[in-house]
């Protein structure tokens, strides 16, 4: 996982300025495992930054992107999501409680599509749908439920 220093490194190799929106991006990205969507960063954003603009939060992804530290997600139809965890895996998008996480990806899946396709490939994106293990507990509790309850 990268550093911020690393980050600001790598928005200056773009021949970028250092601004302490870009940084306050950087930091709240760097690490994060929850894939958070544009707007959360945006609305987190907003607490250090108040004049913080949307486009800044996506120019800055972009460059983040561009220079390989961030993948951004669209997984759903009208939300992207960011990853700073730019090793290739899948992401799992459940379509009841909307949760976005990681699967693993087969080792060397890069390079198996490299070979086939005769194409270099530098990254992937795999987007799987489905009710998350969570959801389907939570459903099996419900049904477990005493007859009488009420259901909506
Ligand atoms: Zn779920
Ligand atoms: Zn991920």
């Amino acid at each position: 996982m990268w550093t911020i220093e690393e980050g600001t490194e790598k928005i200056r190799s773009k021949g970028l300025k250092i601004t302490s929106q870009r940084v306050g991006i950087l930091k709240i990205l760097k690490g994060r495992k929850d894939h958070p969507s544009a707007e959360q960063v945006f609305r987190e954003m907003k607490k250090d930054h108040p004049t913080i603009s949307f486009a800044t939060i996506y120019s800055t992804a972009q460059i983040l992107e561009d220079t390989g530290l961030l993948q951004i997600l669209t997984i759903d139809g009208h939300r992207v999501f960011f990853d700073p965890n730019p090793e290739p895996h899948a992401h799992y998008r459940c379509r009841k409680c909307g949760h976005v996480f990681d699967i693993p990806l087969p080792p060397g899946t890069l390079k198996k599509i490299t070979e086939a396709s005769g194409e270099m490939v530098e990254s992937v994106q795999v987007y799987c749908y489905g009710t998350c293990s969570a959801c389907i507990s939570r459903e099996r509790e419900k049904d477990r439920e005493p007859v009488g309850n009420s259901k909506n």
